[in-house]
């Protein structure tokens, strides 16, 4: 997956508005703090709780 930097910086947990790490190779963002994985779907982050999947 190859998601923007610029877009990754300003992207934020929509839970606790920390930082997300874009782990390679899955498609999705994790926030380590809510121990939450938010899907990436065409290359689009679903920033949602409700769609998250905890880790
Ligand atoms: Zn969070």
């Amino acid at each position: 997956m190859s998601l923007a930097p610029q877009l990754l910086a300003i992207l934020v947990c929509p839970k606790c508005k920390g930082p997300l790490e874009n782990r390679e190779r899955e498609t999705t963002l994790v926030c380590p703090s809510c121990r939450l994985a938010y899907p990436v779907r065409d290359e689009i982050p679903i920033m949602l709780i409700d769609e998250a999947s905890p880790i």
